[in-house]
């Protein structure tokens, strides 16, 4: 297959690329670089199934050659990223996603939506089922987000219920791994850049709230998965094993054995209390599940981090931090 994956310079998306390729896909790959790292696909440069295309997909863009399938992951994903690139993050929601559809809808390709957990918002329903509406405060910091992913899930729908467009909606849950950015301010990230330096690690609130953390290597099993089929969804692809955040900061300290203490910060405005999927339809629909332990994950995630804290590499570590 031909496939395009916009955003594919970033944390999930270069993941992506490396599974597509290992089959036998021939990949391009679309990035502005504006919340990605060129080096996390450094090591496909000269691949001959691989092509980079440095470009903001809100912009009309054409691709050469054929095209098979379209996984749209563009756009910025941690909530310092969309904090700092509010109306960036609604562009790409809303002009990128209509130009991915269009462009896949061109080359009748099949084209897979990268959403989100965030569309249940701050839920009132526990666990998450694909059926519930979400509870999402449409003018709070987070919106922008969540709002431009309801928006992109709205329009690929319409695309297929007007256009007969192949569409299909994944509804991604926090996934962790190698190629997170140490400074994106996501708490997996971030609770082992703290612990690998010594430094506290800072939970929001007393740590009683709850996600679900899911490998990053499971989590792309699924997109792959799911671009194979024709299923409009949406599904939940996440791991279902709920932790605290207290309980994650324990986690990371026993697997970098850390001397790190922690400290509490103020929780942010909206932050979700509670957040893990029903992943039924995935099983059922797509044959998929998670496989890899939080115990194993946090293990391959912290030796990455290690690796990359070599004195070549320290440098790109110590990049500034961003707190919202
Ligand atoms: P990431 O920030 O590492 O990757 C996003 C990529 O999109 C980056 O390389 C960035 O440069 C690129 N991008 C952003 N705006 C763009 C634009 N206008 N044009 C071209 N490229 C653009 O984030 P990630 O964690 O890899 O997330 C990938 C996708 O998965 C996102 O759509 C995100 O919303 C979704 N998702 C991720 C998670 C998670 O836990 N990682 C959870 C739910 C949903
Ligand atoms: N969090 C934390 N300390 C940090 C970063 C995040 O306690 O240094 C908390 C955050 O408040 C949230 C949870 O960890 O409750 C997950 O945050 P993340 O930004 O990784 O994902 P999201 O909130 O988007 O699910």
């Amino acid at each position: 297959m031909h496939v395009l994956v916009t955003g594919g310079g970033g944390f999930l998306g270069s993941h992506l690329c490396d599974a597509l390729l290992a089959r036998g896909d021939r990949v391009l790959c679309v990035d502005d670089f504006s919340t990605g790292e060129p080096e996390n696909t450094e090591h496909l440069r000269g691949h001959p199934g691989f092509t980079l295309l440095r470009a903001d997909v809100c912009a009309a863009f054409d691709v050469p050659g054929p095209v098979d399938a379209v996984a749209h992951l563009a756009s910025p994903a941690s909530p310092p990223d969309y904090h700092r690139r509010p109306l960036e993050t609604l562009a790409v929601g809303s002009r990128g996603t209509e130009n991915a559809l269009g462009l896949a809808v061109s080359h009748r390709a099949r084209f897979v939506l990268a959403s989100t957990s965030e569309v249940y918002g701050d839920p009132v329903v526990h666990p998450q089922r694909e059926d519930y509406w979400g509870n999402v405060n449409p003018v709070g910091p987070r919106s922008v987000y969540d709002e431009a992913k309801r928006f992109a899930e709205a329009l690929s729908t319409a695309y297929r219920r007007s256009m007969g467009a192949n569409v299909g909606i994944l509804r991604i849950f926090n996934t962790y791994g190698p190629r997170m950015r140490p400074h994106d301010g996501r708490v997996v990230s971030t609770f082992i850049r703290q612990a690998l330096s010594g430094e506290p690690l800072t939970i929001y609130g007393d740590g009683s709230q709850t996600r679900s953390f899911c490998y990053v290597d499971d989590l792309v099993r699924g997109i792959v998965t799911m671009i194979d089929s024709d299923l409009p969804g949406p599904v939940n692809l996440g791991n279902p094993s709920e932790r605290t955040v207290r309980e994650l900061a324990e986690l990371v300290r026993e697997t970098t054995r850390s001397t790190s203490g922690v400290e509490f910060l103020p929780l942010p405005v909206d932050d979700p209390a509670r957040r893990c999927p029903v992943i039924t339809r995935a099983q059922h629909e797509l044959g998929w599940f998670p496989q890899v332990s939080i115990e194993e994950g946090l293990r391959q995630t912290v030796g990455w981090f290690m690796s990359r804290r070599s004195p070549s590499s320290a440098g790109r570590i110590a990049q500034e931090p961003v707190r919202i």
